[in-house]
């Protein structure tokens, strides 16, 4: 027997097995499995009486909320695709992204109903426009269209290989491209998640993770799939996110490496009170080896690192942790957590590449592309089949990260393709360097871009964000790295910001370091 695979069918087991269990959790409101389900399928309801068909487009400007969440079934229950959106974006990006998607339908969040209005003559194909909180001229009301809707609409058949939806990944240099996940992609990535990330009905999962940014790494299923409780979160602040934490009995949550940062060094006060013993996903980008120690050793959470793309549904890689690895003393431990690890047991075959598309020796000092074949990789670029080609060129998804191997098979990320600084010749890892400089006691963050420099040609320049209250010099930093690392890995140039420029999903922009805009921070 062949049946299609979809995440759907974990919402259809969780609404029988767990129907009286809470489901999710938004500020005041919350709703068990039953009513939940219920309230997507009224969803769908609605949509399929505005006219929305197989195959049509949908996108979603949320906020983590419960409506949001209940986009994620509604609308691919009906064969439809949904397109979630980045909210950090301008309004000028909006209308390029529903334009670009052929969206049918917007659906947003109170907060981007102005930015939406100012850009209606720039998306002539949308029909309808869904407002998730509260009635407004040119607007339906999401609360209202699901109360007066049955919740019976015409089921159609949906085949594994079928959009589910479309993520356009973040752009961090150009225009960002609509990625395509199948039914059959994101739920490999759950199963896979939930091999390596156990969790069962009693989880209660805190959305620190945008659910735009790749589905939510899946979780806005993966939850469902084994009934636990999904605790929403609208804006990550440290003092809201640990209150949340310890009042809802938060068990799990995903997170970027900046977000954890942000946490670990939160005031001591909130840290000594947060509740023990939840377990992290970390993926994103390279989490430092301090940062993971400091999140295990002071909050008492165990951290799962885990890399990924939003084309890969998105995980490719987890540091599985063995037996021999918990021997090890907190230091080293962290130091191999810091590693993004191995091919998870549902994402297929994982290499890294040298130039010629040999696989590099497992040496921990060979660096080569990062690439992956199997069921989580996307079924391309959404309207754009050149990109799509290029980066599946030869049967494989050419990720642009660039690891070693080391011998015990782990990988570990040393640089983007882009991002690696070639100095006299010489070839920099950025993320060493930053790895290094976040160990001096008044770094908070760093970033290491490559500037033109006359002798070298190019030369690291290291941009620092200091923790609250710290003092350092130029120069102190400078002997800082010449003491820590080999002198042509000394950035040429220190320059202390406020904070660095940031995409919604954590990544740090190095083109804006590149072009010098970053605010300077008064010492
Ligand atoms: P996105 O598609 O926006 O999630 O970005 C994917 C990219 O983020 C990857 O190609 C990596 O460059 C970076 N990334 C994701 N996870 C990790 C990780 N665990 N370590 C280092 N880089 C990561």
């Amino acid at each position: 027997m062949e049946i299609p695979l979809s995440p759907l069918d974990f919402a259809r087991r969780a609404r029988r097995l767990y129907g009286n269990r809470e489901a999710v959790v938004d500020l005041g409101q919350r709703f068990t499995y039953e009513v939940f389900s219920d309230r997507c399928d009224r969803w769908s309801a609605v949509l399929q009486s505005l006219g929305i068909r197989q195959g049509d487009r949908i996108a979603c400007i949320a906020l983590n909320t419960h409506s949001q969440l209940e986009s994620f079934y509604a609308v691919p229950q009906l064969g439809a695709v949904l397109v979630p959106l980045n909210y950090r974006l301008t309004p000028q990006d909006f209308a390029y992204l529903i334009q670009h998607s052929g969206s049918r339908l917007v659906c947003a969040h109170s907060d981007y109903l102005d930015a939406l209005d100012s850009i209606r003559a720039d998306i002539p194909d949308v029909e309808h426009f869904v407002s998730f909180e509260g009635a407004r001229p040119g607007w339906l009301d999401y609360e209202h269209l699901i109360a007066r809707t049955p919740p019976t609409f015409k089921r159609p058949e949906i085949g594994e290989n079928d959009l589910l939806t479309i993520n356009y990944t973040s752009g961090t240099t150009s225009r960002p491209k609509g990625v395509m996940i199948t039914h059959r992609n994101a739920y490999m990535n759950v199963v896979g998640t939930l091999l390596h990330f156990p969790m069962t009905s009693a989880d209660r999962y805190l959305w620190t993770l945008p659910m735009f940014h790749a589905n939510g790494w899946t979780f806005v299923w993966t939850v469902t799939a084994v009934g636990g409780s999904h605790v929403c979160l609208r804006k990550v602040d440290p003092r809201t996110a640990f209150a949340v934490i310890n009042d809802e009995s938060v068990s799990g949550l995903c997170a970027a490496p900046t977000v954890l940062i942000s946490l670990a060094n939160a005031p001591e006060e909130l840290r000594r009170s947060a509740r023990r013993g939840v377990r992290v996903l970390t993926a994103g980008a390279a989490p430092a080896a301090a940062t993971i120690q400091r999140v295990e050793d002071e909050l008492g959470w165990e951290v799962t690192h885990i890399y990924g793309m939003t084309e890969t549904s998105p995980f490719i890689s987890v540091c599985e942790s063995r037996p021999q690895h918990n021997a090890l003393p907190p230091q080293q431990r962290a130091t191999i957590k810091a590693r993004q690890g191995v091919e998870l047991i549902t994402s297929g075959e994982l290499r890294v590449i040298d130039s010629n598309g040999c696989e590099v020796p497992r040496d921990g000092e060979t660096m080569g592309e990062i690439v992956a074949r199997g069921n989580i990789v996307m079924s391309g670029y959404f309207r754009d089949p050149e990109a799509t080609a290029h980066a599946l060129r030869g049967g494989w998804m050419h990720t642009g990260d660039v690891a070693v191997v080391h011998p015990d098979g782990y990988i570990e990320i040393r640089d983007r393709l882009k991002d690696v600084i070639i100095s006299g010749g010489e070839n920099i890892s950025s993320l060493e360097v930053e790895s290094i400089l976040v160990t001096h006691p008044a770094v908070q963050e760093a970033a290491v871009v490559g500037m033109p420099h006359e002798k070298w040609g190019e030369a690291p320049h290291a941009f620092v964000v200091l923790k609250d209250g710290a003092r350092v010099t130029e120069k102190e930093l400078r002997d800082f790295a010449r003491r820590s690392m080999a002198h042509f890995k000394v950035p040429a140039v220190f320059t202390i910001l406020e904070e660095l420029p940031k995409t919604a999903t954590g990544k740090i922009q190095k083109y804006v370091l590149r072009s010098g805009r970053a605010a300077i921070a008064r010492q």
